[in-house]
């Protein structure tokens, strides 16, 4: 289970600055890929060593319950009675003020467990600025500024010994051969229909394994002979209505079920394109690392001339994950599984399998010598040596001098390079530079 953490406070105290500062993501090369959107209010923060939890920036919580400020006090409120825990900010220095004094009496209400933090405590007497809010009666407080990442190691740790206790997850290796798959996508792209369908055609509802987080679910099935299970997959929750569902609608779970699993199948619906939403579906799982597939699915409502323009559209708007394969299918017809299902293996595969130190090396030699990084000013990066560095996402590290001059266009060709070589489709792959041998 992913456990969810909420930063409430009024505007201006640094919340955002504070969200960034827990879910910037290390490797640089995995974010900022133009195509993504970035949902900036929910993110996950994937601490060095420790469990990683979701994050919500709830915005403004006390607000007038009216009009567009009053949904997004509204939604920010939801976020936080439902959160593991609470992350109270406070301005440092300003000191404690009418809105906070709201914020803290709703808090008292919603009684969730919550930890006062002290933002902004750079350049200032932080046991005078802690002080100040004395009257709150926080046992715990951690003074920080986000804006120069201090105190956010020991914000974490505080972090940690407050959630709650891990779950069943221990379960989660117990079968190698089995394949953890999540189907995620915005509402009504046809989640259910196919996880029915999968379920129902293949009469494999083997277990159901029992919810690890408050109501998902996830569902072992077979198919040709193989193992699966379905995570914490949205289409298994029965729903009543179209309303329903949307409101059913959870980052959070699609956050949780995106960690869990090790193929992210992310479907789209051959009708509506790709819309912001899905963009922002599939950065959550690059973010993560994962293996992805693409289903565009309701194939079938389509006519040749509407197929085309899709096509089209998916080349163009989908460029960022090019090494991920699209499917076409209709969940509704069961039509195209099969590709569906061979392109998750070749995912899981290209994610999985652990590639040789000696294959790795000769194949940065080989890369190297065909095309070495041009020079810049007056001076070349030399690649020395490369490893591999992990699975899941399949990692190399390479070793040199001036790496910081790499261009990015080089480290396209190498990834490219790579990619061929070790026929690795479906999943990100990543490259850690290190300076010196
Ligand atoms: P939010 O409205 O609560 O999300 O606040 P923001 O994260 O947008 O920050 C509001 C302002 O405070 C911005 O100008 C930030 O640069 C600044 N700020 C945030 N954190 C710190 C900090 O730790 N120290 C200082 N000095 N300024 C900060
Ligand atoms: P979810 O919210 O992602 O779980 O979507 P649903 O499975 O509830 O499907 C939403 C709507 O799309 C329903 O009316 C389905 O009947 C319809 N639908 C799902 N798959 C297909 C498909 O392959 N083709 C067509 N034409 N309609 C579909």
């Amino acid at each position: 289970m992913l456990p969810l953490v909420a930063l409430v406070g009024r505007p201006n105290v640094g919340k955002s600055t504070l969200f960034n500062a827990l879910t910037r993501t290390r490797d640089a090369l995995v974010h900022d890929q133009p195509g993504v959107t970035r949902d900036r209010n929910y993110g996950v923060a994937r601490p060095e060593g420790m469990r990683p939890f979701a994050v919500v920036d709830t915005g403004g919580i006390a607000g007038e319950d009216e009009g567009l400020a009053g949904a997004t006090a509204r939604q920010a409120r939801a976020a936080a009675e439902e959160a593991d825990l609470v992350l109270f900010i406070v301005d440092g220095r300003e000191g404690p003020s009418a809105l906070d004094d709201d914020i803290l009496r709703w808090l008292r209400k919603a009684a969730r467990p919550t930890l006062l933090v002290v933002n902004k405590t750079d350049g200032i007497d932080v046991r005078a600025a802690i002080a100040e809010f004395a009257r709150y009666g926080f046992e715990d407080v951690i003074a920080v500024s986000s804006a120069h990442r201090q105190g956010i190691d020991e914000l974490l740790e505080d972090v940690m010994k407050r959630l709650p206790e891990e779950g069943t997850s221990v379960e989660l290796d117990a079968d190698p051969e089995r394949i953890r798959v999540a189907f995620i996508g915005r509402p009504n792209v046809g989640k259910s229909t196919l996880v029915n369908r999968l379920l129902g055609e293949e009469r494999m509802i083997a277990s159901e394994v029992p919810g690890t987080t408050r109501d998902a679910v996830s569902v072992d099935m077979e198919r040709d002979g193989r193992r699966y299970r379905l995570v914490d997959t949205a289409g298994l929750r029965r729903k009543r209505s179209v309303d329903e569902a949307v409101e059913k609608f959870s980052i959070i779970k699609t956050l949780a079920a995106i960690e869990e699993c090790q193929v992210a199948v992310v479907m789209l619906d051959a009708g509506e394109g790709v819309t912001d939403q899905d963009a922002s579906v599939l950065g959550y799982a690059l973010d993560a690392g994962r293996a992805l597939v693409v289903a565009v699915n309701k194939w079938d409502g389509q006519t040749d001339y509407q197929r085309q323009q899709t096509e089209n559209l998916l080349v163009r708007k989908l460029a960022f994950v090019e090494w991920a394969e699209a499917v076409r299918i209709s969940a509704k017809h069961g039509s195209g599984l099969r590709e569906l299902f061979a392109a998750i293996h070749r995912a899981h595969r290209s994610a999985t399998t652990e590639i040789g130190t000696s294959e790795v090396t000769k194949a940065m030699e080989i890369a190297y010598e065909t095309n070495p990084p041009p020079v810049v000013r007056g001076h070349a990066p030399k690649l020395r040596f490369a490893h591999p560095g992990g699975v899941n996402p399949p990692t190399f590290i390479v070793h040199g001098t001036r790496l910081r001059t790499l261009a990015d266009s080089y480290k396209r060709y190498l990834e490219n390079f790579f990619r061929k070589r070790f026929k690795l489709v479906g999943t990100p792959v990543r490259f850690i530079f290190k300076e010196g041998t």
